[in-house]
């Protein structure tokens, strides 16, 4: 049911270059080593399930370049498991509270079309919402990305 959408961003998203290890979390404590760790071994959508369920509120740990790279798998992986936490979390990532530095710079690593992406996104979720709160998410969502 997504799969038209989800080849679509992964193609958008195709010139996303894959970080360094040590550019995947600039933060240093035990929780942002294991995420490095266990994610970097991986291609973006060879990021097995398993990683994605148990890392699936580390979005935010991720440095701009590494979000740009990792988010597609995320998005990929929450649409077809709307259970998991990972679903939920993509769409804080994309309704931030406040637009202070550190989210400037998360939201300056992506280009127009992969903007785009993320506002289709937002209309998707609309189609699926479970609370009413993810309304209000969506909506401010779809004022950043453009
Ligand atoms: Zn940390």
């Amino acid at each position: 049911m997504y799969k038209e959408f989800i080849e679509k961003m992964y193609q958008t998203f195709s010139s996303a270059e894959k970080p360094r290890i040590d550019e995947v979390t600039p933060h240093r404590c035990m929780e942002c080593d294991e995420v490095r760790d266990q994610l970097h071994p991986y291609d973006q959508r060879n990021i097995p399930d398993k990683l994605l369920i148990y890392h699936g509120d580390a979005l935010p740990l991720l440095s701009p370049k590494a979000l740009r790279y990792y988010f597609p798998r995320y998005i990929e992986f929450g649409l077809l498991n709307q259970d998991c936490n990972a679903f939920d979390n993509c769409l804080y990532q994309l309704a931030p509270h406040e637009m202070d530095e550190y989210w400037q710079e998360r939201i300056a690593v992506f280009n127009t079309e992969e903007k785009a992406i993320f506002r289709e996104y937002l209309e998707l979720r609309r189609t699926l919402q479970y609370e009413d709160l993810d309304e209000e998410y969506i909506s401010k969502g779809l004022t950043i990305w453009v």
